[in-house]
């Protein structure tokens, strides 16, 4: 438990949000890590006693601790690119007077790798900058190389110590890039996501409509046009329907209870109207029904098992109940290629049936 606590409070020093403003809270996390796994990569004790007693190696890992701890320090108060440009000086002085100790076989080189990971996910440099920095690494390298290669190194290790250095090194380098690339890409991928989920939610809003939950005349005629296209020989019928005396509702009962009326209906729609049918607000309190692959006697059929049920609607205002009917225009597809006529048409039906009486099916 103690054990526990004191895990808890270590990383919530090392998450803690920096001071200066607008900051990336990401990096200044990112390089406290890395600092950290330095002083704890000099402090290993292997290294520790068998280089540090060299000549100059001593004086090289107290002031790499010294530099590590104070760039740690840092990214609770100053800005990320300063504490970058801090930590890439560092590393490259590290680096040069490593390979000048202790010779090229140690690997500490590759710890360019690291700067160069980091400096594609530090955002506050510009496109520029990064390319820059990538090229004068790239130069930096390729220069240390033949500079270092083939000459002799200060301190003459053993064989045992360079073995063990160059292990240590690559694991803190592998460590490093991880900790670079899970702390940034954890992040990218959870926004894209959200980003994802986000416009999925969008999509639907923008073809739904708010009050009924139907879709909208504007996704209502995006799926005609599919159906006419795919309609060929299959058959496609619409029906236009309206609430009959819905202004008397309004008026009687307010319109509060007019939309739930119009709620309640657009529940009948949507349990009715699955899979390949399309219910869809058509405007105020008309709707549009599609019946794709579908002839007029079967939309006929489910038109009435449709009307009765929203007969069978009953909303309740002050304890008084609301009934409504209502009065549907059924038209079929003419194959023509144009869908407009077959509207015009359920809607000129959907007229008639409001003349004749309302509360009937139009075909
Ligand atoms: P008819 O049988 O001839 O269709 O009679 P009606 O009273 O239904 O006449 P009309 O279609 O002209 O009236 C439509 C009414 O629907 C008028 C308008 O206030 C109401 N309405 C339209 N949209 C909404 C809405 O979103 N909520 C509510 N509560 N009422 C709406
Ligand atoms: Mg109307
Ligand atoms: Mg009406």
């Amino acid at each position: 438990m103690y054990l526990w606590d004191l895990w808890s409070r270590f990383t919530e020093f090392i998450g803690k949000d920096t001071q200066a403003e607008n900051e990336s809270k990401k990096t200044a996390v990112v390089i406290r890590i890395l600092t950290l796994s330095f002083i704890a990569y000099l402090l290993i004790p292997t290294v520790f006693i068998n280089v540090i007693s060299a000549k100059g190696g001593f004086v090289l890992y107290l002031v790499a601790l010294l530099a590590f701890g104070g760039i740690f320090a840092s990214t609770y108060k100053f800005r990320t690119l300063g504490i970058f440009t801090a930590l890439s000086v560092a590393m490259i002085i590290w680096i040069i007077s490593f390979i000048y100790l202790f010779g090229w076989d140690v690997g500490v080189q590759h710890y360019l790798m690291v700067l160069l990971v980091l400096v594609f996910f530090v955002q506050y440099n510009n496109l520029r900058f990064k390319a820059l920095f990538a090229t004068g690494l790239c130069i930096f390298r390729i220069a240390l190389y033949y500079i270092f290669c083939n000459s002799e190194s200060l301190v003459k290790i053993s064989n045992r110590e360079n073995d063990s250095l160059q292990m240590i090194n690559t694991i803190v380098i592998f460590w490093s890039i991880s900790v670079i690339s899970y702390i940034y890409g954890r992040d990218s991928q959870e926004l894209e996501s959200k980003l994802i989920a986000y416009n999925e939610e969008l999509k639907v809003m923008a073809n739904t409509d708010k009050l009924t939950s139907l879709y909208n005349r504007r996704k209502a005629l995006e799926y005609i046009e599919e159906c006419c296209k795919n309609s060929r020989d299959k058959g496609l019928c619409v029906c236009i329907c309206d609430i009959d005396f819905f202004k008397k509702v309004n008026d009687t009962y307010g319109h509060d209870a007019g939309d739930k009326v119009l709620q309640a209906i657009g529940k009948v729609f949507r349990q009715e109207m699955k899979e390949k049918y399309m219910a869809a607000r058509w405007g105020g309190e008309e709707f549009l029904l599609i019946f794709p692959e579908t002839n007029g006697d079967s939309a006929f059929i489910k038109l009435c098992e449709i009307r009765r049920k929203i007969k069978d609607i009953v909303v309740t205002k002050d304890d008084v109940e609301i009934r409504i009917t209502m009065t549907f225009g059924l038209a079929k597809y003419d194959y023509s290629g144009n869908y407009e006529s077959m509207l015009t048409n359920a809607d000129q039906k959907l007229y008639r049936g409001k003349k004749d009486g309302r509360d009937r099916i139009v075909y």
